[in-house]
């Protein structure tokens, strides 16, 4: 781990507003880089255009105001991005690291899949294109070694990236830059030592921490947060509807979301301003208590009239 001055970061993707799973990850990032005497930076990861919503890069910064979790310095916008992530794909492009794929969603559909369901790539444009295809897609070559990390609250992940993902995408078929080149990339460049965030992301890990030795950049802390489930075992997410933070009883919301890391805050502070929680939490904040299965929402936050997206 890196032994310079903590630099944490929030790296929300504006599809929606701030629900109650995102705020656990926002609370556990805000208050591990705080009492560590850190800066917290923030990011708007705005990459994959289609899926944003207008308006809600605006909503989330002013949910994270109106809960206490001030910010330092300006936001960074990976739309304004492209630039450096093109300058580290011509990087990998020169080292032999990547090649172009023309595999189509439907080619690959029979292929077989990990137990995240994410389809693992069985090579095929690996050796160059077949005549006549045309490049779609710029893949990472990954090798067939077991890689393990110890993560601060999850603990040990193994993974064989060979086996378990496959050769995986840093530039899409539609022309976009892949979360998992532009987070590494923007990691990097916000000189960020320790990253927390959902769990969710847990097993992406090894996939960006092979890109940064790739690309010879330092490899941050990492700690992922339990995610919140509605009461069928779902993720919060706008796919699954999760509510919006409310904008009253924010004081009961922060006293869950410090729960559900293990930091419930006593009884006579839990109405309290959120910011007089945090307070408090940052104080008695030990990443070593907070728990590292799933928590449940509670009803007001994860609707039960759930649909399929
Ligand atoms: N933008 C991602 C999300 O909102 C988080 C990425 C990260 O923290 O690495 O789920």
């Amino acid at each position: 781990m890196n032994s310079a001055p903590y630099v944490g970061r929030f790296a929300p993707s504006p599809t929606g507003p701030l629900h109650a799973g995102s705020l656990v990850a926002a609370v556990a990032g805000w208050l591990d880089a705080r009492a560590a005497g850190g800066r917290w930076l923030l990011r708007m990861e705005d990459l994959d255009f289609p899926r944003c919503e207008p308006g809600a890069a605006d909503t989330i910064l002013r949910q994270l105001d109106a809960y206490g979790l001030v910010w330092d310095g300006d936001v960074l916008v990976q739309s304004h991005r492209d630039d450096a992530y093109a300058a580290a794909l011509a990087a990998l492009q020169k080292r032999g690291a990547v090649y172009p794929c023309a595999c189509t969603r439907s080619q690959l559909a029979a292929a077989p899949r990990n137990h995240e369901g994410e389809i693992i790539y069985p090579g095929t444009c690996r050796s160059g294109l077949a005549a006549g295809a045309i490049a779609r897609a710029w893949r990472v070559r990954v090798p067939d070694v077991n890689t393990r990390f110890v993560d601060r609250i999850q603990g040990e992940l193994q993974q064989n990236l060979a086996h378990e993902v496959g050769d995986f995408i840093v530039k899409r078929a539609d022309g976009l830059f892949a979360y998992q080149l532009a987070v590494v990339v923007d990691d990097a460049f916000q000189g960020v030592t320790h990253i927390v965030r959902g769990a969710d992301l847990l097993w992406n890990t090894p996939r960006q921490m092979y890109l940064q030795t790739l690309l010879g950049l330092p490899a941050p802390g990492y700690a992922h947060v339990p995610l919140i489930t509605n009461a069928a075992g779902q993720k919060l997410s706008k796919q699954t509807r999760a509510p919006a933070l409310p904008e009253t009883g924010r004081g009961i919301v922060m006293a869950h979301a410090l729960a559900v890391l293990g930091h419930a805050p006593p009884v006579e502070l839990s109405g309290a301003e959120p910011a007089e929680q945090l307070a408090w939490a940052v104080v008695h904040w030990k990443i070593g208590n907070v728990p590292t299965r799933p928590a449940v929402a509670k009803p007001a936050q994860a609707p039960d009239n759930l649909t399929d997206p």
